[in-house]
């Protein structure tokens, strides 16, 4: 595991070295000392803290998302490290940057680091796309970002349904014709990979539609709801960093974060992914409004996320009871994934507790084995791989309505170079995105019947 592991922080400090233009990779030898000048942003091992991981990001640290055997992974400096080990946990340096020394600042523009899309150049995308293909595509706009509804710049909110259009798709109506496969990106701004998959995944569809039988026969049999940004304002930030993409987690809500300083470990937003009303508050989340995983002031206080909560009721029947243990029918239709970065697992409801199972686990656990066995990832809930987190968009979709809801953390440790936060775009269209194809075609052919066995279907 740990030298699986030394190379995906290799090549998390080699995206942060690259992010920073300027500055020295300090692989932690044996014997070396966290220093001073090593108070650029670097990854922190933390020892045998697996069922810490509450304490940790209760405490402010900046866990990323990923894990080996018992011990997690902490953004930070050496202050952090100092603070960790006060804390009571133990740590180590598993590789640090120097602090970034300059690196190219951009704004506005329609990539920023080597190709990546903006918030704005995805929706022009998203325009192009539908206005090319009118046969097969609807546009939504689903709301507004938080900046946008406070006159401050900002962002529609928007999605595409793509289809072969007839009587009654792409409507807002949960009684739809065809079974619906829904796709998000970026709801953690900095995951920034995971807009690129999207983007490819519109293109491929309707690029693909007429020559490819079974993108033919999806499009003829279902609905693809796609949404690339789930929150621009904070891919806005990331992105205004150009070569330097600032680490931004959460969203551009600062009216609770007033003494957030903007370093690192102190950032302005709600984390969108913690903040839905679904066991809201109860693990891997911070009270602090300036640490990553700050939970929001009240369970759906965020625009992006209820705007998004009314398009997926829209889109959905309630098929759930309420209750940890309630199933939803095995004639259930739907799928839903979010993706994220970089554990490099397939993660499925329950977050907010391990220890309990839903009602449709065995629907669950096999439908995300068969997209954790396309991957190479494995799969599991999140506390049973990662650590127990509340409130995530999975969770509330499945606990409000019943639909199969998945997070999918992509990054794993073949990927070499193209490991980390920040991964060069070459990485995203060349190495993820063909990973990701065959997965969400599969994921998106099980929208039929998620529930049941394939052999079972049609
Ligand atoms: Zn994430």
């Amino acid at each position: 595991m740990s030298t699986r592991r030394r190379h995906k922080a290799l090549a998390i400090a080699t995206a942060l070295l690259i992010a920073g233009g300027l500055g020295a990779l300090t692989p932690a030898a044996a014997g070396q000392q966290a220093t001073p000048e090593a108070d650029g942003p670097g990854i922190y091992r933390v020892h045998d803290a697996a069922d810490r991981a509450d304490e940790l990001q209760g405490a402010g640290f900046d866990l990323v998302e990923d894990r080996a055997g018992d011990d997690l992974f902490v953004v930070g400096d050496a202050a952090e490290s100092d603070r960790l080990r006060r804390a009571g946990f133990a740590n180590s340096l598993e590789e640090t940057v120097r602090a970034p020394g300059g690196g190219q600042r951009a704004n506005n523009q329609d990539t920023y680091y080597g190709g990546y899309h903006t918030p704005a150049a995805q929706y022009a995308h998203l325009d192009e796309v539908a206005a090319a293909h009118p046969e097969l595509t609807k546009l939504e706009t689903y709301g507004e970002s938080w900046r946008k509804t406070t006159g401050n710049g900002g962002h529609d909110l928007r999605a595409i349904c793509i289809t072969k259009l007839a009587e009654g798709d792409c409507a807002r109506d949960p009684n739809a014709p065809k079974p619906r496969f829904f796709l998000m990106a970026q709801a953690h701004a900095r995951e920034i990979a995971t807009g690129e998959v999207a983007y490819q995944w519109i293109d491929h569809l309707v690029n693909s539609y007429g020559s490819d039988d079974a993108i033919t026969k999806l499009l003829d049999t279902t609905e693809i709801w796609v949404v690339p940004v789930a929150n621009p304002d904070g891919v806005d930030i990331v992105a205004q960093g150009g070569d330097n993409p600032v680490l931004h987690r959460k969203n551009a809500n600062d009216t609770n974060g007033a003494d957030c300083t903007g370093g690192e470990n102190s950032q302005i937003g709600i984390d969108l992914n913690r903040n839905n009303d679904s066991y809201w508050g109860e693990s891997g989340v911070s009270q602090n409004p300036c640490d990553q995983t700050y939970l929001g002031p009240k369970a759906n206080s965020e625009v992006e996320n209820t705007a998004l909560q009314g398009l997926l009721t829209d889109l959905y029947p309630d098929k759930r009871d309420d209750g940890d243990s309630a199933a939803a029918p095995a004639d259930t239709t739907g799928v839903f994934i979010t993706l994220h970065s970089v554990a490099g697992m397939v993660l499925f409801p329950w977050g907010h507790d391990s220890a309990v199972q839903t009602g449709n686990d065995e629907g669950l656990r096999r439908l995300g084995g068969e997209l954790g066995d396309i991957l190479g990832y494995q799969s599991g809930q999140p506390g049973e791989l990662l650590y127990d987190a509340s409130g995530a968009h999975e969770d509330w979709l499945y606990d409000k309505l019943g639909v199969p809801g998945f997070t999918i953390e992509l990054g794993d440790v073949d990927s070499g170079s193209c490991n980390g936060f920040l991964p060069e775009y070459s990485c995203a269209t060349d190495y993820y995105w063909p990973q990701f194809k065959p997965a969400l075609l599969h994921a998106a052919q099980r929208a039929a019947a998620p529930y049941q066995a394939p052999s079972e279907q049609r």
